[in-house]
Parts: C-alpha cells; sequence; structure tokens
C-alpha cells in the first residue's frame, strides 16, 4: 500500500470533513414535475430529475401497490412513452427489468431525467384521474421511486392552468416554489386536488387547521358539515389524548353515480361518495360514518402500523395477520365515535350492529377461515375472488371484535380500563417511538392495560374460529341479542342463494352443510321448478311456504345443459331476526359501562329536541 504523504492526508482529512459538514451537496437531489396539456386524453406528463443519482446504474420504479389496499394493482400499466435524459437533454438508455422497474446505466452525467405519460383515468379514493374539470393525482400511482432511497428528500412543481387551485396535505414551500416532502413515503402518502371547482373549508381545534376541500355538486350545508366533521375529530381527538399533525385535510369528491370509497392517509383522507344527497339521513349517516372511519385512521394505521409495513416495501407482497385490527377496530370506533357524539342515535347504533352480526353469522367463511389468515391473505384473496363460503371481510370481523374486546375489557377492570387505553398505550408505545407493532402487539398491549390473560380470547376469535357468544360480550353493558324466525319468510331452509333474473335464475352459492348442499345441487344450476312448478328468484319463497320442515320436495335444474331432478329434505329455517335490546334490570357495572361506552348520558338529556 502506497504511503500518503502527509499532505495529501491532510487534504484528504479536511475534504472528508467538508463532506461531513455539507452532505447534501453531492446527495442525490429528486424533483418531480407534474404537467398536462390535452385533457381529454387522460395523460398525465410526468417528470422526475435524479441530481447526483446513486450509484452506476440507476433504478427507477412504479409501486405496485399502496398501503390501505393490501392487494398488487400495477399501476406501471397506465405508463407508457418512457424515456430518459441527461441534463443537456440528450437521450439515455433504459432497459425494464421487471413489471415495475426500469434500469438506466449512467456514466458521465449529473442529472437524470426520466420522462414518461400517464394514463389517468380511474377515479375512485387511491387512483389518479385528469380531465378537463380537475387533476387528481395520489403520487403512489404515477411518481416513480429509486427503490432503496424512498428516504431521500422530494419535492413536486406541478403546472396547472392559473385559475386552478390545489388542495392536499404537502407541504408548499414558497422558496422554491415546490411542493416538498421529506421522503417518497409522505409523497406517495398525500392524494393531490387540482380543479378550479372544489369548496375549501376549514377550521380549527386543538392546536390544528382542518381544512375540508369539496369537489363536485352536492347539496351540503356548510355550517352544519363543519359542525359535525369538528365533533368527529374532538371526539376522536379525545379518545386519543393526541394531535399529531399541524394541518388536515378531508378531501372529497361527490360523483353522479352509487359509489363510496375512501383511503386514509397521515395528514388526510380521500373519499369519494355518490350520488350526494345531504337531504337523504342514510347517505348522510354514510357520509359521516366514512369520515370518521378515515378519520381514525390518522393513528390506527397511519402512526400505530404492522411493523411488517412500517416502512413499506412498494414492489410486492407485505404480510401481516393484523389488517383486522387496522381496519376492523378502525371500523369500530368509526361507529362508535358517531353514536359518542350522538350523530347517529343509540337505536340506529343498535340496528347497525344487530345488521353486522347478523351478515356475520350468515357468512359461512367464518367457520372455515381465521381473522388472522383472512389478513394475511388479502393479497390473494378478496370478496369475491376466493372459493365461495370460505372468505368473509375482515373489517367485519374486526368490528366485531372490537365490541368484544372493548366490553371485556372493561368487564374484567370493572370499567377502570377501555380499549380507549389500548389505543392510547399503542400510540405512546409504538408510534410515539417510531415503531412498528409486531403480530402480537395488540395482545401484549391489551394484557398490560387490563392487567389480565387474552390468551384463549386470541386463540379462539383471532388464530381460531370458535363460535361467538355474542351475550357474553354485550351483557357485560347491559344489552342482548335477540334472535328470532321472521314471520314473512317461509319456516323452512334450503340453503340456496340466486341471481336475480327472473327469467332465468341460476344459483349463485349452495351453502355447506344445507338441505340444497346435501342434496346435490350445485353452484350455476339453473333453477326450472320446485315439485314441478315453475320457480324463479321472485317466487321461490312463495312456493316455500307452502312446506314444512322435514318434507322432501323434487327441485328440478338445468346442469350444463341436461335437466336433472333433486330431491331435497326441507331444514328448519334459522332465525333471520336479530335485534339488540337493553336489559331490564341491568347491575350498577353494567349500566356504568353501557353509559360510558357510548357517552349515553348526554344523549338522554337532548332527548326532548330530537326528532
Ligand atoms: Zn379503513
Amino acid at each position: 500500500m502506497k504511503r500518503l504523504t502527509s499532505f495529501a492526508a491532510c487534504f484528504l482529512l479536511i475534504f472528508c470533513h467538508a463532506l461531513l459538514l455539507h452532505p447534501r451537496e453531492t446527495q442525490t437531489n429528486i424533483t418531480y414535475r407534474l404537467s398536462w396539456d390535452q385533457p381529454n386524453s387522460h395523460l398525465l406528463n410526468i417528470a422526475m430529475e435524479i441530481d447526483n443519482p446513486p450509484g452506476d446504474s440507476l433504478h427507477v420504479s412504479i409501486p405496485a401497490w399502496r398501503p390501505g389496499r393490501y392487494i398488487i394493482q400495477n399501476y406501471t400499466k397506465n405508463v407508457i412513452n418512457f424515456r430518459v435524459f441527461d441534463e443537456a437533454g440528450q437521450s439515455l438508455s433504459s432497459e425494464k427489468i421487471d413489471k415495475d422497474t426500469w434500469r438506466i446505466p449512467i456514466s458521465e452525467t449529473n442529472t437524470v431525467v426520466v420522462k414518461y405519460d400517464y394514463y389517468a383515468r380511474h377515479l375512485d379514493g387511491g387512483s389518479s384521474y385528469l380531465d378537463d374539470s380537475e387533476a387528481y393525482i395520489n403520487p403512489i400511482t404515477c411518481l416513480t421511486y429509486i427503490p432503496g432511497k424512498e428516504l431521500l428528500p422530494v419535492s413536486l412543481t406541478i403546472d396547472k392552468p392559473a385559475d386552478w387551485n390545489v388542495a392536499t396535505a404537502l407541504k408548499f414551500d414558497a422558496d422554491v416554489n415546490a411542493y416538498v416532502s421529506p421522503n417518497y413515503y409522505e409523497l406517495a402518502d398525500a392524494p393531490i386536488l387540482i380543479s378550479p371547482s372544489f369548496e375549501l373549508l376549514a377550521f380549527q381545534t386543538q392546536g390544528a387547521m382542518f381544512e375540508i376541500a369539496l369537489q363536485g355538486e352536492a347539496n351540503y350545508q356548510k355550517d352544519k358539515l363543519i359542525e359535525d366533521i369538528r365533533k368527529i375529530v374532538e371526539e376522536q381527538i379525545r379518545v386519543m389524548q393526541d394531535v399529531p399533525f399541524e394541518r388536515y385535510l378531508f378531501m372529497y369528491h361527490f360523483v353522479p353515480y352509487r359509489f363510496g370509497h375512501g383511503v386514509e392517509h397521515k395528514n388526510s383522507t380521500s373519499i369519494v361518495l355518490g350520488p350526494p344527497d345531504f337531504d337523504d339521513k342514510k347517505f348522510y349517516r354514510g357520509f359521516l360514518g366514512v369520515t370518521s372511519h378515515e378519520f381514525f385512521h390518522a393513528w390506527n394505521v397511519e402512526r400505530i402500523r404492522p411493523e411488517t409495513i412500517y416502512l413499506p416495501d412498494y414492489s410486492k407482497e407485505n404480510y401481516t395477520t393484523t389488517l383486522w385490527t387496522y381496519e376492523g377496530m378502525t371500523s369500530y370506533y368509526g361507529h362508535l365515535t358517531l353514536v359518542r357524539t350522538h350523530l347517529v342515535k343509540r337505536k340506529k347504533y343498535f340496528e347497525s350492529w344487530a345488521n353486522i352480526i347478523k351478515r356475520f353469522q350468515n357468512s359461512y367463511g367464518r367457520k372455515v377461515s381465521s381473522v388472522a389468515m383472512v389478513s394475511w391473505d388479502s393479497w390473494t384473496k378478496s370478496m369475491g375472488h376466493a372459493p365461495p363460503n370460505t372468505y368473509y371481510s375482515f373489517y367485519m370481523k374486526g368490528n366485531i371484535l372490537g365490541m368484544m374486546l372493548d366490553l371485556e375489557i372493561r368487564h374484567r377492570t370493572e370499567n377502570t380500563k377501555t380499549l380507549d387505553d389500548v389505543m392510547r398505550y399503542l400510540n405512546e408505545t409504538y408510534a410515539k417511538e417510531d415503531r412498528g407493532v409486531p403480530e402480537d402487539g395488540l395482545q401484549k398491549a391489551i394484557e398490560q392495560v387490563a392487567d389480565s390473560d387474552f390468551e384463549a380470547f386470541f386463540a379462539d376469535h383471532v388464530y381460531g374460529t370458535a363460535e361467538i357468544d355474542y351475550n357474553r360480550y354485550l351483557q357485560y353493558a347491559g344489552l342482548e341479542l335477540v334472535t328470532k324466525p321472521d314471520e314473512k319468510s317461509p319456516n323452512v331452509y334450503l340453503g340456496i342463494s340466486l341471481s336475480r333474473d327472473e327469467k332465468e335464475t341460476t344459483i349463485t352459492n349452495v351453502k355447506p352443510e344445507s338441505a340444497a348442499f346435501e342434496a346435490g345441487l350445485d353452484i350455476e344450476d339453473v333453477l326450472l321448478a320446485i315439485d314441478g312448478t315453475r320457480a324463479h328468484t321472485q317466487n321461490i319463497d312463495v312456493l316455500l311456504k307452502q312446506y314444512a320442515p322435514g318434507d322432501i320436495i323434487r327441485i328440478t335444474v338445468f346442469r350444463r345443459g341436461k335437466l336433472r331432478h333433486f330431491d331435497v329434505k326441507l331444514a328448519e329455517a334459522p332465525p333471520d331476526k336479530y335485534e339488540i335490546k337493553e336489559l331490564q334490570e341491568p347491575t350498577e357495572l353494567q349500566l356504568l359501562i353501557r353509559k360510558t361506552w357510548m357517552n349515553e348520558e348526554e344523549e338522554a338529556e337532548e332527548k326532548e329536541v330530537e326528532e
């Protein structure tokens, strides 16, 4: 090894020192520019400029999925006309090396400019959309990143018509005339609405600014909207005892067709709903419900985050058994917030619980798949994309588990601890410490807060498929679930679901263990007759009402073009009416749990002025 002269050694020291003091001078600098010139082409023109690119060979990728929807989405399919240039505008070569990634060999260039067009013509909470009325950008769907360099700071310039405005949670830095983000993760997490027509409302509370951007026509009353969203915000901040942002943006799109979708982000949410009718109580409950759900995500999943997606790998599936806690328990708090703030009345709250429990009990998949597995498999299975009778929504069971856990904790601790304490514990222990929650983190947190063992609960209901004894939990709050047969329905049960086409009614599902299943009826059989009488989706209940449990009926179908007959021994119809009622003589503890759980007292006082 050649010896350095003392001069050279000294020079090297000074140079290294200078590098340490001014690391940014040679740091990779990433800026994006977004523009469009022909809105009805739906093409966004995107440029990514990389100063001082890392290494000799640069990789750029488009994410394959987005947090919030745990399936591979392949956004790269919308990328066309991919080109690369150096700082002088000379073309550089590039090579696509997998479905989402381009490799750009670089030498003797200080700057690489990647340019491409992105076809943006899908409008939901998590997509990107361009027409002559707006540009709606979810950066995660359309902005390239450098794998492994997601933590570098980035900035974004938007070339837009002068009279179009921007709504986003991203910070605008007037000094550089661009939106700036400390890293790609936060840029990817901030949707941007650019339009000449959205309305912007705002309010302040708890030291933070809340903005409401509304795109599309709708008959909302501004003051009421602000006041009701403020109630949701203040209640959830009361639960979490934490305001983790200075500014938060509620972004709404109203569309003229039936639609509902919301996506959570760290400092904003984007919600698409339609058709809007703010005079319709059901629509308004839905509006408040999705708003409440998405806002609670600002903690639960955005900050209290599974370890495995804490810093997500956008190139592939990121598995976890815990999505039920992040979605289901967010649904639980979404609903609970509305009853606690009296935006929804207790009666409606009970009705919605009865409905959720009924739907879950009617899904055969609950007997087959644990909610931990349903969470894990979300990447490959979803509603309608899994074998029938094997799956259910982890939102639904997670919501039910949220209620069960809350009431169980309250009961075991004589109402001195609640699920609210658990959420605060998770926030303090993980979110505030900048780390993800391990797979068993929720169970550990509950056991810590309640000072009690929840091993059996998790084994039965999270990792297992045990039947739920709803009344065990509801009774803790002085409530009970009552089920009974629906007098309007036949008192016999077949176990099939039917298509809605009266002219050609097909069997869309045969529930395992049911009378129809045991007799051999199959999915896609075309229903023709019951005991020789033409049967279809509209008259089947009328026909079945003539029979009693134990009767044997002959069902005639076409199966793959052949006439077939099946003799079915009818079973007794299971109870179809679900109701949640208050116990007549609750104990003091039951009453205390119910009142504090739902913030009941104030509602009693308000009752006289309500409808
Ligand atoms: Zn959600």
